[in-house]
């Protein structure tokens, strides 16, 4: 059976998400936003063109599955369709982040080939990451560019822009972008100090013990 959040707790959430972003370095100025779904056609997404790290509860926008506000007297995230398309494509999901952080958007302009496998929680938490290819922000080409990896991955990077995490709630969409952006900087940091080695990902092998482990099944 579905459960759905309180709302009044959900929007205390979302705000001490949007500070937790912003102070943590994944967002800057007016970047990101986020949604949380309601009930089966409602969602509190950020409103537009204001600082994630400074919202108050009244500032968040109420609107339902076709992007329509119900509530909030500000305009929605310019982002909301590829929010709601994620939602359209995933039952299973209550919550939906994006953000800009810093380590894994200067990855993907120096064209590394980031692999979650290199490190096994990291691995058995997000799964395998796909780099969505680049499409213009606040366009109809980034739903359409992200809409292939939906259905089988919960983060996605997206080429020169940031990241996408999609979970039950918007807590663990924070602590996926968290993981993510701290691995970044792992394979970063690697990179670095071995002089421009590639760190290879865990042997196929490897990958399977901790599948049977953790007890988890493998798309790609
Ligand atoms: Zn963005």
């Amino acid at each position: 059976m579905e459960r759905f959040p309180d709302e009044s707790e959900a929007r205390r959430l979302m705000v001490d998400i949007g500070r937790r972003l912003y102070e943590r370095g994944l967002i800057s100025a007016t970047d990101g936003n986020m949604s949380c779904k309601l009930d089966r056609d409602r969602f509190i997404v950020t409103p537009s063109g204001l600082c994630k790290g400074f919202m108050s509860e009244d500032s968040l926008i109420v609107v339902d599955g076709e992007g329509r506000v119900l509530e909030g007297s500000k305009k929605p995230s310019s982002e909301i369709r590829l929010h709601l398309l994620a939602y359209s494509l995933r039952e299973d999901i209550g919550a939906v982040l994006h953000a800009h952080p810093p380590i894994i958007t200067a990855i993907t302009l120096a064209k590394l080939p980031f692999d979650s496998a290199i490190l096994p929680e990291l691995w058995v938490s997000l799964g395998p990451v796909p780099v969505a290819p680049y499409a213009t922000p606040s366009t109809e080409e980034l739903p359409e560019a992200v809409k292939p990896f939906i259905s089988n991955h919960n983060a996605i990077i997206l080429e020169r822009h940031g990241s996408l995490t999609l979970a039950s709630d918007l807590e663990k969409a924070f602590f996926m972008l968290e993981k993510l952006e701290q691995a970044a900087l792992i394979f970063a940091l690697s990179i670095l100090l071995s002089g421009g080695r590639i760190p290879p990902p865990l042997s196929t092998l490897e990958l399977a013990r901790l599948a049977q482990v953790f007890q988890i099944t493998v798309s790609s």
